[in-house]
């Protein structure tokens, strides 16, 4: 569990990297900067952690590419103090990424493997979300509703109705849609019934499933 010059030095790199594609919010590119990513997945794979790629977890499942978090953190705008429900925990690092963003975090995991192992995990590394749930994220968390912002961190096939439910009025739902590839969507509430959408291109996740295990 270590974080050596050397993996800071690559994680200075990504930021250029994950920059040079357009994502320009300062807190999310510091929080990338700061998280050692190379922990979030297994060691024989460390190597890989500072490049701008997804890569496979436990569970069939995958890290997202850091652009990818990037380019979605930036779009939730998030403000210190907010709640905000991720869905798809998986390896935690956008989790981390929320919690460094100053969020009071709520995540749902829908593999049981994961859902124990990341919890585990990001206390170890200092991480404190919230609420760690192991449940299906299309239902949300009412019991936890509502949200300042929602992230979904896999594709979905539709966008679930609880969550856009669970969001407040000025609240933000960033949620890739679609089969393959998805396309990225900005959902913002306006007013109880009326929902801004804004769609922002390509890009590819491991699906959001519907039954359990
Ligand atoms: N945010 C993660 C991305 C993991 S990939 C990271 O940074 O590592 C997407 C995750 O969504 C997987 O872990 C998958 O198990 C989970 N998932 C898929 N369907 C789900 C559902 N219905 N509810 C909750 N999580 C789900």
């Amino acid at each position: 569990m270590k974080d050596t010059f050397r993996h800071q030095g690559k994680r200075k790199q990504l930021v250029e990297v994950v920059k040079s594609k357009g994502v320009k919010d300062e807190n999310v590119l510091a929080a990338i900067n700061k998280i050692p990513r190379h922990l979030f997945m297994d060691s024989s794979f460390e190597d890989h952690a500072y490049q701008d790629k997804a890569f496979p977890i436990a569970a069939d499942q995958t890290i997202s590419q850091p652009y990818t978090v990037a380019f979605q953190s930036e779009l939730l705008q998030v403000q210190k103090g907010e709640k905000v429900l991720e869905i798809g925990t998986g390896s935690g690092y956008q989790t981390a990424v929320l919690c460094e963003l100053g969020a009071k975090v709520f995540s749902i995991e829908r593999q049981q493997e994961l859902y124990k192992k990341t919890k585990l995990f990001l206390a170890k590394i200092n991480y404190r979300p919230k609420f760690l749930s192991f449940g299906d994220g299309y239902k949300g968390l009412p019991n936890y509703a509502p949200f300042d912002k929602i992230i979904v961190t896999a594709g979905a096939p539709f966008v679930p109705r609880p969550l856009l439910a669970q969001l407040k009025v000025g609240g933000r739902l960033v949620i890739p849609v679609g089969d393959d590839p998805q396309i990225m969507t900005l959902f913002v509430r306006k007013s109880a019934k009326e929902f801004e959408k804004k769609e922002f291109g390509e890009f590819r996740f491991v699906p959001l499933l519907e039954d359990k295990n």
